[in-house]
């Protein structure tokens, strides 16, 4: 798995949307690359936030522009 792909499946890995397969290799690349686990770590928080205010489930727009700005960092540090 690239960044890349991980970032496209981040917000559905941590919805618990993904099927095992791929949540393993989320869980591989997060072993292995340590600029994409403190996005992890970032987002998860960010969701957690929004969980708290129960805000939470997510809209389709709110993830869209979490995903950008997800995006957005990673070419920034990558
Ligand atoms: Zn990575």
């Amino acid at each position: 798995m690239t960044c890349t792909e991980f970032l496209a499946e981040l917000t559905d890995y941590l919805d618990g949307k993904l099927t095992a397969e791929l949540e393993s290799e989320i869980r591989i690349h997060l072993d292995t690359c340590s600029h994409c686990l403190v996005i992890y770590n970032t987002t998860r928080k960010t969701i957690e936030i929004y969980r708290n205010n129960e805000l939470y489930e997510l809209s389709p727009s709110l993830r869209d522009r979490l995903q950008a700005a997800i995006m957005a960092k990673c070419k920034k540090g990558c």
